[in-house]
């Protein structure tokens, strides 16, 4: 695997290259989920470029950001035993040499579960993945189901500015407890850990039920609630064609059920697309 610090690093590994590249963009604290994208990238595309970027721009929490695990030489052995050709590793000074008062916004994205709960989140997502788009020029780019509205909300950048890039979203993997991987499950306390796998229980009985939505969420609401070290900010459903939150449902439409909790001061999300 080769390993670009600037853009005109990558660049040069990239300028002449005729084969369809797959993208994957990550902030590094690999688990099984990112190599998951790694290895659906390398079974579509050609050459394969992951970036490892912890992007100050899409946190609205600075504890958040200070806390962010980096697990750089782990991510290297990772990327290199699933076959990634490139890495991309830029600096915060490298990607915003010039500060950027740019503002993307996602109108009715930005009022709805991520985007309500976490003010200026998208902008900074939607910022540093169309800079990226523009430094690796990949065909395919690959996201994980885990963030879905991320997904959405790509989607709508990549249609509304016209990127030549597909967007290809793969199912999120999850600990044999069904926990979603995620980079931030590290710091879970022992406690919160055996607490953090009720999310997608819920989400589970939720997909159940969906003719009771409103009935149902309330009771999770009711279970979930029970546990005092866990606070819960929204369970929400969105039509997946429309991007919409809904509480009713159609036969033979596909639906998002959404969750996002605080344990322990740590903020987890999940979700799972369900037919109804
Ligand atoms: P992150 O490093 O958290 O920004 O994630 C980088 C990419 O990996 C995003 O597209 C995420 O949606 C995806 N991802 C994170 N966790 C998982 C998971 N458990 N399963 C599948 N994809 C994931």
């Amino acid at each position: 695997m080769q390993i670009a610090k600037t853009v005109q690093d990558l660049r040069l590994l990239l300028d002449n290259c005729t084969k369809n590249i797959g993208f994957v963009p990550t902030m590094g604290a690999l688990h099984a989920g990112h190599l998951r994208l790694i290895d659906v990238a390398k079974s579509k595309t050609e050459l394969v470029v992951c970036s490892i970027f912890v992007n100050p721009l899409q946190f609205n929490n600075a504890d958040d950001l200070a806390k962010y695990p980096i697990t750089l030489e782990q991510d290297i052995a990772l990327l290199t035993s699933h076959g990634c050709d490139i890495l991309f590793i830029p600096t915060t000074e490298e990607m915003y040499k010039k500060k950027t008062t740019l503002e993307i916004n996602f109108s009715y994205q930005n009022s709805v579960m991520e985007g309500l709960h976490r003010p200026g989140h998208f902008n900074g997502v939607a910022v540093v993945v169309s800079k990226l788009f523009h430094y690796v020029q990949p065909k395919i780019a690959f996201f994980g189901q885990k963030d879905l509205q991320q997904c959405l909300i790509i989607s709508q950048l990549v249609d509304s500015l016209s990127f030549p890039v597909a967007i290809e979203i793969v199912p999120t993997v999850r600990e044999k407890d069904g926990l979603a991987m995620s980079s931030r499950n590290v710091r879970l306390s022992a406690e919160a850990r055996k607490i953090a796998p009720i999310l997608y229980q819920n989400l589970e009985i939720l997909a159940a039920n969906l003719q009771q939505f409103i009935t149902t969420k309330n009771e999770c609401l009711k279970q979930l609630t029970i546990n005092s070290s866990l606070e819960v900010s929204y369970i929400q459903a969105i039509d997946m064609h429309t991007g919409l939150v809904v509480e009713n449902f159609e036969k033979g439409k596909k639906y998002g059920l959404c969750i996002a909790a605080t344990i322990d001061n740590v903020r987890l999300i999940d979700n799972v697309i369900t037919v109804y």
